[in-house]
């Protein structure tokens, strides 16, 4: 098989950028498959239908899905995302709606979570031949869709539709694992012998992730760093294991964003629209986000932050020197939502430092774009990062990250030397606040003592390319690999 043939690749997400979103999975779910689309494979995204997505949609099947002995029905809608102006070409979306599981306010953390991914995963695979979908790739996503391949392989793979079809796993975050209690098998309508190391067992409950990992023709992360550091106990979440036995499978791809998504030129959500032949201009976010968030207006410099507020943030370690920050003269704007700890930290050092420091609590996208072309400086010193969007969002907006380097902030922000003028933000290497405070007050010497080297370096960050050119490339490659292990294990099986 060439690497030129073009593909059938059904794309399976928990959520899709734009009609749900909790954080980067949902970037990269709305913007990868687009890709795909313009590169002439025949790619179709699926997701579940949650109360507040109201697009435009067809009702084009309902059927019955096993649950338990039970049945559930599971109703699709077919949705069109056009990907050009005339409408001539469009990316299918489907979405698997059933009321009792999706017609709902939020995404996640409901009491029968188990039930509605393992729902979401039979509903897709019952669904593709009845809409006459055959795809060569199925790509899976994250926990919630990590029962797909061992169902796929296990059970459907028996139909004939699906004897060809190869699956990829990728992993956002290790983190979220999907981990229930052993009688949950039945959910999947499988058997006990499926609650054993080599399959889904995982100490003591059966793990959804792992499901994913195992069954899989192909796992990938979201870059080369975190494909590495999660092989080892420090990074691995107890599934390093697993991992390293399977490292000869696994891949690191880092992320994209898309480029006219997170424009600074055409961005209609801007006071103040800029390129990077037009860095002055940036200022003028600056401002008028200063006006939003009721700080003072002015030139000091503004670091940013948008981001989940949970612990893998890093953001114990700006807890630790925000004092010591707060005595310079410089402003903090923080979007953000998660842990009550985090949330009830940051509003009180607004309320502390009502002059230096502006928070927003709540997800809110048009915000964290004013903020992103606002800041000048954009904080990530996470504990962990399989990639990270914010630095790539943040340097296409000119806000210079300030990061750790760990996973995708390794492979993505190289710290900036005055000097050779190399670089394109603040890196520390230790998790330590110190090391954190170091980083933050290079760039603000930078940006106060060098205006030039500054806007040189917003200049440079803006024209990076971090779209997904390169590694839309790197998935079909890895599709095609998937295509090849699933020939060799099925015949290996036969
Ligand atoms: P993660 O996926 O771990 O949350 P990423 O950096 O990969 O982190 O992606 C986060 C994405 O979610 C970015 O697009 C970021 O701008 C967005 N985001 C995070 N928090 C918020 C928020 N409170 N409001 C709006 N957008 C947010």
């Amino acid at each position: 098989m060439t690497e030129n043939k073009k593909l059938k690749i059904l794309y399976v997400a928990s959520e899709v950028s734009p009609f749900a979103k909790t954080g980067g999975l949902a970037d990269v779910a709305g913007s990868l498959p687009r890709s795909f689309a313009q590169m002439g494979h025949d790619i179709r995204v699926v997701m579940p239908r949650y109360k507040f997505i109201s697009c435009r949609f067809e009702t084009i099947h309902d059927f019955p899905v096993m649950i338990s002995g039970r049945k559930e029905a599971a109703i699709i809608r077919e949705h069109h995302i056009e990907l050009d102006s005339e409408g001539r070409r469009t990316l299918p979306v489907y979405f698997v709606d059933n009321y009792q599981y999706f017609d709902r306010n939020n995404l996640y953390c409901y009491f029968d979570e188990v039930e509605r991914f393992a729902f979401f995963c039979r509903a897709v695979l019952e669904m593709l031949p009845r809409i006459g979908f055959q795809p060569d790739i199925i790509h899976c996503n994250d926990w919630q869709t990590g029962p797909i391949p061992v169902l796929l392989k296990e059970q459907y793979s028996k139909n004939a539709f699906y004897r060809n079809t190869a699956t990829l796993f990728t992993v956002h975050n290790l983190y979220y694992q999907g981990n229930y209690p052993k009688d949950c098998l039945r959910l999947l309508g499988l058997s006990d012998k499926y609650y054993h190391p080599e399959r889904l067992e995982f100490f003591g409950d059966i793990s959804f992730l792992k499901a994913g990992l195992v069954y899989s023709d192909v796992i990938n992360t979201v870059s080369r760093t975190y494909a590495t550091e999660i092989q080892t106990p420090e990074y691995g979440e107890r599934m390093e294991g697993l991992l390293r036995k399977r490292s000869e499978d696994l891949y690191g791809i880092v992320n994209g964003i898309d480029y006219d998504e997170f424009d600074p030129a055409r961005d209609s959500l801007l006071a103040q629209n800029y390129d990077s032949n037009s860095v002055e201009l940036k200022r003028n976010n600056k401002y008028a986000l200063q006006r939003a968030m009721k700080l003072p207006v002015g030139d000091r410099p503004l670091l940013g932050l948008v981001s989940r507020l949970v612990d893998q943030k890093g953001l114990d370690l700006l807890a630790d020197i925000y004092d010591r920050l707060m005595a310079d003269d410089i402003q903090v704007v923080v979007l953000g939502s998660g842990d009550n700890y985090y949330e009830s930290f940051f509003k009180n050092m607004a309320l502390r430092h009502p002059d230096k420091t502006a928070v927003h609590i709540g997800f809110n996208a048009p915000l964290a774009q004013q903020l992103y072309a606002g800041a000048d400086m954009f904080l990530m010193p996470s504990r962990f990062e399989p990639c990270g969007l914010g630095q790539l969002i943040s340097l296409r907006y000119g806000a210079i990250p300030i990061v750790r380097a760990t996973g995708g902030l390794a492979d993505t922000i190289t710290n900036y030397d005055p000097g050779t003028h190399n670089g394109n933000g603040f890196v520390f290497r230790n998790y330590r606040s110190e090391e954190l405070l170091t980083a933050v007050q290079a760039a603000i010497d930078v940006y106060r003592g060098s205006p030039e080297l500054w806007i040189g370096l917003v200049r440079k960050a803006m024209t990076e390319d971090f779209s997904w050119s390169a590694s839309a490339l790197e998935y079909i490659r890895l599709y095609h690999i998937a295509l090849i292990k699933r020939l060799h294990n099925r015949s290996n099986t036969v």
